[in-house]
């Protein structure tokens, strides 16, 4: 008889307040064989407080690599195994994508349980827009990538979301005051836990004093307003004589009807008047 595989399990497990479980998580972790933990101290402390006994194995940033071969090998001889991180969803700026992309390609099973993740949370609590929205997880260290992240939340019109460390808050909040302007900025600290705060002030009056800014932090970014982007788009277009507004699209392989439906849409102008400039 064919060997069935067992199931990876992604288990969300709660971001502070033990209460953030789901039935259905506790249920898992009891009915697995084994759980690939980020830290195996902190999820039995977890496991403790629920009761659950369960064989741990090891699963984090610096063994990803070999130990997802240990997983694969483990659900194709059968075994159900629940993955989770230290907080939160696994996966979301923590270990678990390997994994799950490694078990996809074998066709082994992925079932996802859901629960807190701290983005979603700081997100919907910061009052900004939740239509669309940027995650970014932690902005890198790294000056040439760092800037390249910056420049990403300088144009996006998209609510940001970012983590960060608290050794680091001040440092990222000093470089985003440089870039935000009049944005609003939101700092959703130790979420579900007895000091749950959103911090909803003026960027430079929150560095004026950082020594309150402990602990876990979301800092949540207002995207730029879709009229300040266009009128910036306009002001660009009107510095330019119709000609070269002309070689800009032209440059851009646009044939002779789009770009002057295009410059009559920047100029805010029939297209009509703009065709008749060009005959
Ligand atoms: N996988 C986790 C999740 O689903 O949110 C995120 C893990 S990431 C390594 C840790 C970062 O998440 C922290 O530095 C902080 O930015 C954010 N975070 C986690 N728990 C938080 C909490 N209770 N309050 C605010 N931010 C939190």
């Amino acid at each position: 008889m064919e060997n069935k595989t067992g199931t990876l399990y992604i288990v969300a497990t709660p971001i502070g307040n033990l209460k953030d479980i789901t039935l259905r998580a506790i249920e898992t972790l009891e009915q697995v064989d084994v759980i690939a933990a980020e830290d195996t101290r902190h999820t039995l402390k977890l496991l403790n407080h629920f009761g659950i006994s369960k064989p741990l194995i090891s699963y984090h940033r610096h063994n990803e690599e070999t130990k997802t071969d240990v997983l694969i090998e483990k659900l194709k001889r059968g075994e159900d195994i629940a993955l989770v991180s230290d907080a939160g969803t696994p996966g979301i700026s923590d270990p678990g994508e390997e994994a799950i992309k490694a078990a996809i390609k074998q066709n082994i099973e992925v079932i996802t349980i859901p629960g807190a993740c701290a983005s979603i949370q700081a997100l919907i609590g910061s009052g900004l827009d939740t239509s669309e929205f940027t995650f970014l997880g932690f902005l890198p260290t790294n000056k040439k990538n760092r800037k390249e992240k910056l420049d990403e939340i300088t144009k996006s019109t998209k609510t940001i979301v970012i983590y960060e460390a608290p050794h680091k808050i001040k440092e990222t909040l000093t470089d985003l005051a440089k870039i935000i302007e009049n944005r609003k900025i939101v700092i959703a600290r130790e979420l579900t836990k007895i000091h749950e705060e959103y911090i909803r002030k003026d960027i430079n009056e929150i560095l004026q004093d950082t020594s309150n800014l402990k602990g876990e932090m979301v800092i949540v970014i207002q995207g730029r307003s879709k009229e300040e982007v266009e009128k910036e788009e306009q002001d660009f277009f009107e510095k330019m004589t119709l000609e070269e507004h002309y070689e800009y699209y032209n440059k851009q392989g646009l044939d002779k009807k789009e770009i002057i439906k295009k410059i009559a849409k920047d100029r805010k102008v029939h297209k009509n008047e703009i065709y008749k400039k060009f005959i």
